[in-house]
């Protein structure tokens, strides 16, 4: 129905009404305005003016609900042209990260901010620009102000652990990683970020409780549990530290139980074994180490004890005891060539790196030691001057133990690369390419 009709119909319905009320009231009406002052209207002309009261006042109110309405949805649309601007200056700034135009890009989320410098999704992106740039301090800045805005977000918690890590403040980085988790208490890679710190930290015990935390989760399968006996390790050896080397002992052995190929164990278990002067338990576990393991690091440590006893021959043994189940291994007749070396039977030594030369075998530590047992000898030394001349000697031939995974040498074994901190990466440099 249309307004010019309802405007119609209730005049014809007040003009009825008017109609009907006169009808039946025609005396006057005196209305008392107030003390002295009296007017005199016919009923109908009262009532009717009451009526179209009652209807401006809601009339009225109508109006200015509508009024109101269309002021704050005008907001409403000027603030969402704002939002759509940001959305888009945003966006932009994005490609132009992903594009590898830093200053643009930059230049587009500080232009959000001034226009709004609590805008939670520029001030992360910011900030992990910065940090890509390798301004961590400044990255922690940005994102502690958008966690002041929205301390809940998870993207500017994220992107803070990673600042925090990078500006290696490793406390910080455990608290903020312990705020996501209270968010979101499965979330791996926190969990994983939170256990290396606890390593770092030293705090151990909660990083093996959050190992124990991670193993729930399916799929990782034995990574995760020899991560397990890493760190179970890593107590052990600071218990041995502590001095008390009973319980360091008693926790090898327990990690040993449960997996019986975890060399770190074995080896520091020997170790310790040897310092407590109970050498034939020390001998008979890396022993058994290598029976277990194949692992030749086994017959070093025995290698170094006997020779530390001065019982070179049972040095030797060691190699060719080793020798006699895997002939063909490169790596026990390098050692054996070593050995011989060092114990200046420079003819042993010739004949055991000649014969594995001429197997096929070619990697630099070889050719090495080759060029120094002819040196020493004193054949073809003019032929040798040369290699000799490139590939400087250590000292009586000692070849240290390479890292598989950043390439550094060590001297020691031990379970973790001393300069990347890789688990089990120090083996023999017998790798063609090195
Ligand atoms: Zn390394």
């Amino acid at each position: 129905m249309s307004f010019a009709r309802i405007v119609a119909a209730l005049g014809g319905l007040l003009a009825l009404l008017f109609g009907y009320i006169t009808i039946f009231n025609r005396g006057d009406t005196t209305l008392v305005l107030w003390s002295g002052r009296v007017v005199t209207l016919p009923m109908s002309v009262l009532v009717l003016a009451c009526v179209l009261a009652g209807a401006s006042i809601v009339l009225l109110m109508v109006a200015a609900t509508e009024m109101g309405g269309a002021a704050r949805s005008l907001g409403r649309r000027r603030r969402l042209r704002r939002e759509r601007r940001f959305e888009a200056l945003f966006e932009k700034g994005c490609d132009l990260a992903d594009l590898g135009l830093a200053d643009r890009a930059l230049s587009c989320f500080e232009r959000i901010l001034d226009h709004d410098p609590g805008h939670v999704s520029a001030l992360v992106q910011l900030g992990v620009m910065r940090r890509r740039q390798g301004d961590a301090e400044v990255a922690i800045r940005y994102h502690k102000r958008a966690l002041e805005r929205e301390p809940t977000h998870i993207r500017a918690q994220v992107s803070l652990v990673e600042d925090c890590l990078d500006a290696e403040r490793w406390q910080e980085a455990l608290e903020v990683c312990g705020k996501l988790l209270e968010i979101e208490g499965e979330a791996m890679r926190v969990l994983v970020w939170s256990r290396d710190l606890q390593v770092r930290l030293g705090r151990l015990e909660e990083a093996i409780d959050t190992q124990r935390h991670l193993m729930r989760h399916e799929g990782l399968g034995g990574e995760a549990h020899r991560m397990l006996r890493r760190l179970q390790f890593l107590q052990a050896m600071a218990r041995a530290e502590e001095g008390s080397s009973e319980a360091a002992r008693k926790q090898l052995t327990e990690i040993l139980r449960q997996e019986r190929t975890f060399v770190p164990a074995q080896v520091e278990l020997g170790r310790l074994l040897l310092g407590e002067g109970k050498e034939k338990e020390a001998v008979r576990r890396w022993r058994e180490g290598y029976a277990q393991t194949h692992d030749v690091v086994f017959l070093h440590l025995l290698e170094r004890y006997y020779l530390g006893k001065d019982d070179p021959d049972a040095a030797i043994a060691v190699y060719l005891n080793a020798l006699k189940d895997a002939p063909a291994s490169v790596e026990l007749q390098f050692c054996l060539g070593k050995l011989y070396l060092r114990l200046e039977m420079l003819d042993n030594a010739y004949d055991t790196l000649r014969d594995l030369a001429d197997a096929g075998a070619s990697f630099p530590a070889l050719h090495r030691l080759l060029g120094e047992v002819r040196h020493r000898r004193g054949d073809d030394e003019a032929a040798f001057g040369e290699l000799q001349a490139c590939v400087p000697f250590r000292v009586a031939a000692v070849v240290p133990y390479r890292c598989s995974a950043c390439g550094v040498d060590a001297e020691e074994w031990q379970a973790q690369c001393p300069a990347c901190g890789a688990w089990e990466s120090l083996g023999m440099p017998i790798d063609p390419e090195g």
